[in-house]
């Protein structure tokens, strides 16, 4: 293996389809025997994972060799309008990291909220106080997670990518989740190898080389319309240019972890990184 493939890990959002389990054990043997590199957990219906099965989980990862990240409850809005919605939310991702810290799961992925119609400046405003409380209880804590609040593919969501990259740069320690089929699906476009270039060049500029050498990333294939995403499709069922994709990621020398959100999962995890390797 060049050095060169070993920059980046794949893996699946979740326990792959051919899993001899549904569960996050089972999962990771079978992320580990697919030859693919790393998964994520998703806390994405609520955080129902106790300590024991968390400690179970790091032990398998660490005998299988396999990374793991964290995604919060989808049931997440730092900008809610009710001040016990937000309240929830900044628990839910407090418990998501420290669940992840017993995992051994270095990144805790969130969706921080929707604009509702207080605008985007006030959203921005009302966020970052929420994620900078969190930061900081987290940092009490001496948590090693790195929380990464995600590019979103909806319009009504808060998430451009500009506002995740200003967000991590006002945070310190935050850190982004780049989810390059949301922005695809928001913007219509960045779906070339000249686009995909400028969007890690804008990462760099904005967060410095190290963002960029310990990135995460979601893909998949995406349905959208003129509100965005609509939904997840396999690669070769959409638009997604993957191919040029890969190829701006490879030569940008992009590190970190690609988590796979296609409905065939461990297919296009797998067809990524033989694309990645080639
Ligand atoms: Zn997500």
């Amino acid at each position: 293996m060049s050095s060169a493939s070993r920059k980046l890990l794949f893996g699946t959002a979740g326990v792959p389809n051919s899993s001899s389990a549904p569960l996050t054990l089972a999962g990771i043997q079978c992320v580990s025997q697919l030859g693919l590199d790393c998964l994520e957990i998703e806390f994405v219906k609520g955080l129902k994972m106790g300590s024991d099965t968390a400690r179970k989980i790091k032990k398998q990862a660490n005998a299988h060799n396999i990374g793991l990240s964290v995604h919060a409850p989808y049931y997440v809005n730092l900008s809610a309008a009710e001040r016990g919605k937000r309240l929830a939310s900044q628990e839910r991702i407090l418990n998501s990291a420290r669940m992840a810290e017993i995992c051994g799961a270095t990144s805790a992925v969130f969706h921080a909220g929707y604009y509702g119609n207080i605008g985007a400046k006030k959203t921005f405003d009302i966020i970052i106080e929420g994620v900078k409380e969190v930061v900081s209880i987290l940092k009490k804590e001496r948590n090693p997670v790195v929380l990464r609040p995600e590019t979103m593919g909806k319009k009504s969501q808060f998430g451009s990518l500009e506002e995740i990259l200003f967000l991590c740069r006002e945070v310190d320690g935050l850190q982004p989740c780049i989810d390059f089929s949301h922005i695809h699906a928001r913007e219509g476009k960045a779906n070339s190898y000249a686009e995909f270039y400028r969007i890690l060049k804008k990462i760099e500029k904005k967060l410095g080389e190290t963002a960029l050498k310990n990135l995460h990333i979601h893909i998949s294939g995406v349905e959208y319309s003129a509100k965005g995403e609509l939904k997840h499709l396999n690669l070769q069922d959409s638009d997604f240019r993957y191919d040029e994709w890969i190829q701006a990621l490879k030569d940008y020398g992009v590190g970190g972890m690609v988590i796979c959100e296609s409905p065939n999962l461990e297919q296009d995890a797998s067809m990524l990184k033989k694309l990645y390797e080639s």
